[in-house]
């Protein structure tokens, strides 16, 4: 291997040691903790793992925890009050509605139920336009955890070649946002791109998002390259055990890249502390106190 390894479990390990210190600090101004909802809707495993999660790091970070799990079977209606009544109660600064939601109900409804002061998913339309246009909003957590990681490895990325693969409004999107707001030259390449090998090798930076194991292979990447690996796939490993595995075939690719994040342990850990700095960002914004959102 000749890439350096970014190392996003040490770095969201630090950011959230400073989410817990301005966490602290905001309960000593608003003479009240910061709380973050939680709104689970049926049974799924894994998101009953991410709830978990996520409610035990917003208590590590010295926040509130509400965590509302509802049934499978939940009226769409019922979902939305739950929303409703989260979005007018004081001390819920940020909700998340953890998805995928039951296929009777309209993800899109949900999300442009909740109050974009408190959308701390970013996913709400209100968030996107801002993010498009360039205002402040809430940012979606994936993609600003990967921009903490460029920034932290390569500093300034002004006129850099970036290309994202993948165009979906969790990920793809709003990273390339970021990215052209960064001043870089982007490139969003999807599943009818031309020519992915050829494209993917001009960038200096390459974010992949796609959901497909190993899909980048290690020749693709322009030597020297920052890649950062957001898939997060389960495959079957020796002895038929699952392991988690990226979108980019990490053994080769790390010896061309200059660096890259692994899976896990990279862009995964950054997620979840994103979410706490949103929900933490939103409180203070919500109780008009200063944060320099910036040094967080
Ligand atoms: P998605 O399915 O919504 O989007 C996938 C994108 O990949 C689409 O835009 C599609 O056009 C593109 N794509 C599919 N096949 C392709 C191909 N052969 N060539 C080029 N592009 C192709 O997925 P998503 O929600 O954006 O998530 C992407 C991956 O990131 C998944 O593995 C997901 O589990 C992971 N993820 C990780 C985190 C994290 O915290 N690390 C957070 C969110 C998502």
């Amino acid at each position: 291997m000749t890439a350096a390894l970014i190392d996003g479990k040490a770095f969201a390990g630090r950011l959230r040691h400073r989410i817990g210190e301005a966490a602290a600090r905001f309960e000593r101004e608003a003479g009240r903790k910061a709380g973050l909802a939680v709104v689970l809707v049926g049974e799924d495993p894994a998101s009953e793992v991410y709830v978990r999660s996520k409610a035990r790091a917003t208590m590590e970070a010295g926040m509130d925890s509400f965590e509302f799990k509802l049934p499978a079977d939940t009226s769409p209606q019922k979902l939305l009050d739950t929303i409703h009544a989260l979005n007018a109660q004081p001390n819920v600064d940020g909700i998340l509605v953890q998805l995928p939601l039951p296929d009777h109900i309209d993800e899109d409804e949900v999300i442009e139920a909740i109050d974009p002061g408190k959308d701390v998913d970013g996913f709400n339309v209100i968030n996107a336009g801002r993010l498009a246009v360039g205002q402040p909003g809430l940012v979606p957590c994936t993609p600003l955890g990967c921009m903490m990681l460029l920034k932290d490895r390569l500093g300034e990325l002004d006129g850099l070649e970036a290309v994202v693969i993948g165009r979906s409004n969790i990920v793809g999107r709003p990273m390339a946002q970021l990215l052209v707001d960064a001043n870089c030259t982007v490139t969003i390449a999807h599943s009818r791109t031309r020519e992915l090998p050829e494209v993917v090798r001009r960038a200096d930076i390459v974010v992949a998002a796609i959901g497909r194991p190993h899909l980048v292979q290690g020749e693709w990447i322009k030597p020297g390259a920052t890649v950062i690996d957001v898939g997060i796939n389960r495959i079957e490993g020796e002895g038929g055990k699952r392991r988690l595995v990226g979108d980019v075939d990490f053994d080769a690719a790390s010896k061309v890249a200059g660096a890259i994040t692994p899976v896990p342990g990279g862009v995964g850990p950054m997620t979840i502390a994103c979410l706490l700095r949103n929900a933490l960002v939103s409180a203070y914004r919500r109780e008009n106190l200063q944060l320099a959102e910036e040094a967080l």
